[in-house]
């Protein structure tokens, strides 16, 4: 079975394309009966943290990307951190197998040396590659400045005119000139820390990764982590660099069904997963969404207990309406807000200005008298509807002549959620929630 990877660096939160990343590594290892390995790249000491791991473990296990091997799942082929795998020796051991096979060679210049070397190319308009200084040193050069103790990088020796190949799975065949392209790289630092190419192109290897998948950002290191698993004579893994995702632009279907993988760029449509959200939304049981719906409002400002009948109903009135749990409080503003009959007025509306203070001012009246249904009713939605047909009858107003400046009292709006569960909102709300002028 193929054996892939998600190799998080823990420097931030897990954003769309790195979920995509590891949902593809996911599906793959999944489908083909293999595993799923989890490696934090956290050898960036300044910038990873270990919250940022928590985090970013944390929302693989709430998309379900469950790993097979990982840092706290364990696994045959760990550590699966690598700031845990520098101790064992083994970038050491196969930097000095590179040395060996003349495959690498150690560098004594100064790190003033290379500046001064690389502001010289870029001055004179040159590739600021390493110009291959200590690339055929005298044998005898290089171990008199060993035995004095000089510091000294090893340098991966790029094969004179190779082209590297790969057959990758989404980009098909990708070529690269190495000469052109890249110098001769540093495989391990003075003081021996292994760089970053090479210790992922190590860890596939020793973790016996079959299948590399990651964004497309990643071909730069592709080519040296080819030239360092064939100098140590490692077999290839599959490639599939994934493109980019993109935000909004030309609308393009999302892959999906098989796993495929599309050369064009991915673009991530807002729109579509707001929309989906929604469904899931819709699909809660009514108790978890007005929890949701609840904590909310809570923190919106909408003070009002997550468990309390006021979040059931005001879930209840926005279910429909919305797409995020965050559009809820708008619209439950928007319900405990009185309209203003005077602005109406002021705009021409002049009847429908009078008919809602009309039906506000019966509205109060019935309230009064105690004519309108208890919030907490269980019926509230026929009594409430029984109760505003009978005032109804008294004003002479009936179906939308009396509905729609009800709404407007009750909301200031001609549409939006149904104006029962509005009302009831009202009657559930503490006091200090509603407007003054609201009016029951
Ligand atoms: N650690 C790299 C990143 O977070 C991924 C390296 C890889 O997949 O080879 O971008």
């Amino acid at each position: 079975g193929a054996r892939t990877r998600f190799a998080p660096s823990p420097t931030g939160s897990l954003h769309v394309g790195g979920a995509r990343t590891a949902l593809y590594s996911w599906l793959w290892a999944r489908q083909n009966g293999g595993q799923f390995l989890l490696r934090v790249e956290d050898t960036d000491t300044a910038r990873s943290t270990r919250e940022s791991e928590d985090e970013v473990l944390a929302d693989l296990a709430w998309l379900g990307l469950v790993h097979d091997e990982g840092p706290t799942a364990g696994g045959p082929h760990g550590p699966y951190r690598q700031s845990e795998r520098m101790q064992g020796g083994l970038y050491q051991e196969l930097a000095q197998k590179l040395l060996d096979s003349g495959a690498a060679y150690r560098c004594f210049c100064t790190p003033e040396e290379l500046d001064a070397k690389r502001a010289a190319a870029e001055a004179a308009g040159e590739n600021p590659q390493y110009d291959g200084t200590w690339r055929d040193a005298d044998p005898a050069e290089v171990q008199r400045r060993l035995d004095a103790g000089e510091p000294y990088t090893v340098r991966f020796r790029v094969p004179d005119g190779k082209v590297v190949g790969i057959e990758d799975a989404v980009r098909g065949r990708v070529e690269w000139d190495v000469q052109a392209t890249v110098g001769d790289f540093i495989l391990l630092r003075s003081g021996g820390m292994p760089v970053y190419n090479f210790c992922v192109a190590v860890d596939d290897a020793d973790m016996k990764v079959s299948t590399v998948i990651r964004a497309e950002e990643h071909l730069t290191n592709t080519v040296r982590q080819v030239l360092i698993l064939e100098a140590l004579g490692f077999p290839l893994p599959r490639f599939a660099h994934l493109s980019l995702v993109l935000g909004e632009g030309p609308a393009r279907a999302l892959p999906g069904g098989q796993l495929r993988a599309h050369q064009s760029r991915g673009v991530f449509d807002l729109k579509k997963l707001n929309w989906i959200n929604g469904q899931h939304l819709r699909a809660l049981a009514e108790e978890e969404r007005a929890a949701l719906v609840g904590r909310h409002l809570a923190e919106a400002g909408v003070a009002m207990a997550a468990d309390s009948p006021f979040s059931l109903s005001a879930s209840r009135m926005v279910a429909e309406k919305i797409e995020l749990v965050n559009d809820a409080s708008p619209l439950v503003r928007d319900a405990l807000a009185y309209p203003l009959a005077d602005s109406l007025a002021s705009s021409g509306a002049q009847k429908l200005a009078d008919e809602l203070r009309r039906v506000g001012g019966a509205l109060v009246a019935a309230h009064r008298e105690g004519v309108l249904p208890d919030g907490a009713s269980p019926d509230f939605e026929a009594e409430w509807k029984s109760a505003v047909k009978s005032f109804g009858k008294e004003l002479g107003l009936k179906g939308k002549s009396l509905f729609m400046p009800l709404r407007l009292a009750v909301t200031g709006r001609m549409a939006g959620p149904d104006v029962g569960a509005q009302l009831q909102l009202l009657a559930l709300a503490p006091d200090g929630a509603k407007c003054e002028s609201v009016p029951l």
